[in-house]
């Protein structure tokens, strides 16, 4: 339900009008229910959108911003740009690796309008390397 939508059904439900005036006419534990149906409507929507973007990791299950656990398969390394699990480039940075709630790639892919594939062969070294 957008603003306006919101207004009009307050209206129609709460407000009389008699002469030139606005009446609020019903008790207020009506109102009361009308205002936390709505907002536990929104709550939801909006747990539907981020739960959709966002996951935890794939493979080791860390919380989207957090830095993932030791020998994840997901993980990217900083220094190479490759699976961090199959390289073992020092001083890498894991906090610059960390889990961001979409697979590493697949939004950078989208946005150049390439597969996973070709992201990993073309461009990885790009976005991945600090
Ligand atoms: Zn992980
Ligand atoms: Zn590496």
């Amino acid at each position: 339900m957008n603003n306006k939508e919101m207004i009009n059904e307050f209206a129609n439900k709460f407000i009389v009008v008699e002469g030139n005036k606005l009446i609020f006419k019903s008790d207020y534990g009506e109102f009361e229910k009308w205002i936390s149906e709505l907002l536990s409507q929104q709550k939801q929507e909006f747990k539907k959108l981020v739960g959709q973007a966002l996951t935890n990791c794939h493979d080791c299950g860390v919380k989207p911003g957090e830095i993932h656990e030791e020998g994840c398969d997901v993980e990217r390394c900083s220094v190479c740009g490759g699976q961090r699990l199959q390289c073992g480039c020092e001083g890498y940075d894991s906090y610059y690796a960390k889990w961001t709630g979409i697979w590493p790639g697949a939004a950078e892919a989208d946005y150049l309008g390439v597969d996973l594939n070709e992201f990993s062969r073309r461009f990885s070294q790009i976005f991945f390397k600090k």
